[in-house]
């Protein structure tokens, strides 16, 4: 929570930012509660994040962090919530008593939009495609299922090995292998994000996997289509973007958003 003090200006900070869903579900959320305050893309580029940072803080600000500052705010941050912490990443911030704090609602928010599309979670198969920021969520949420382990595919497999270094219940794979006992695939890099490639071929899924992709873009993702035309459960990062959305506002104003006007606004954009 914000310590009873509420944010004089909400930013999402990203570079690019325009193709951001947040500030049109955040916009909706804060009209519906009546707070005047407008939620606002900030492009920012890397070398003007440490400024930007230090005027956000005098004025009392709070808001978002995207591609690619997420790091770079965890480390400019005073206090991190323990989620934070473990995961090395910020998407969330806000000052209290002059000093920067960070949450990452990523975390829950993979969680929540993982027990919504109705994954069994006690001892999840989980192989999981990228080895980024939004790996790293996915890594402290999967955590505290029981049981659960997690296999990583990534093009950089030093990236990899760091998580590994750090969760327990984490690997490292350089081959296909992997799919083989995988009750849940989760993408986590950004291809498909603009065209219609694909993270990995559908044919390849087992069939019981549960498929979700953190990617979200109008009309959903080429891949999410293709998972759920050969009889997969599939979702793409429109869930995890909401609820960690919704998580964000009540950090910043110490109560929950009206969730179901946050989701109509995201539906529009379909
Ligand atoms: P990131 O920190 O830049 O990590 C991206 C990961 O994907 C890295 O491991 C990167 O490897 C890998 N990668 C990039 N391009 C690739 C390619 N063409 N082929 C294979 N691997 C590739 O980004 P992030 O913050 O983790 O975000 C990843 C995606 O998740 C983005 O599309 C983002 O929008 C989405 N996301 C969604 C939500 C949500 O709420 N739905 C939340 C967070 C993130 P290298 O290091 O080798 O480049």
């Amino acid at each position: 929570m914000t310590g009873g003090s509420r944010p004089r200006r909400l930013v999402l900070l990203g570079h690019p930012v325009a193709h951001s869903l947040s500030p049109l579900f955040q916009g909706a959320a804060l009209r519906a509660a009546g707070i005047d305050v407008r939620y606002e893309p900030l492009d920012v580029a890397p070398h003007e994040l440490e400024k930007v940072l230090a005027d956000l803080v005098a004025a009392g600000a709070a808001g978002n962090v995207t591609i690619p500052h997420k790091r770079a705010v965890w480390a400019a941050c005073a206090r991190r919530t323990a989620v934070a912490a473990r995961a090395g990443a910020v998407n969330t911030f806000w000052v209290h008593e002059g000093t920067l704090h960070g949450d990452n609602t990523d975390v829950a928010g993979f969680d929540r939009a993982a027990r919504a599309l109705g994954v069994a979670t006690t001892g999840a198969r989980v192989v999981l495609l990228g080895a980024g920021g939004a790996a790293a969520a996915v890594c402290v949420a999967t955590e505290s299922w029981d049981g659960a382990r997690v296999c990583i595919v990534a093009r950089r497999p030093e990236q990899a090995h760091h998580l590994a270094a750090v969760f327990s219940h984490v690997e490292v794979t350089e081959t296909a292998d992997a799919l083989a006992d995988c009750s849940l695939l989760v993408n986590a890099t950004p291809v498909g994000m603009r065209d219609d490639v694909m993270p990995c071929d559908p044919s390849r899924i087992p069939p019981d996997a549960a498929v979700m992709d953190l990617v979200y873009r109008r009309g959903e993702t080429a891949w999410v289509r293709a998972a759920r035309a050969t009889g997969h459960v599939a979702a793409d990062g429109r869930e995890m973007l909401l609820q960690q959305g919704a998580l964000a506002f009540e950090r910043w104003f110490g109560m929950p958003p009206d969730i179901d006007i946050m989701r109509a606004a995201l539906d529009g954009a379909r």
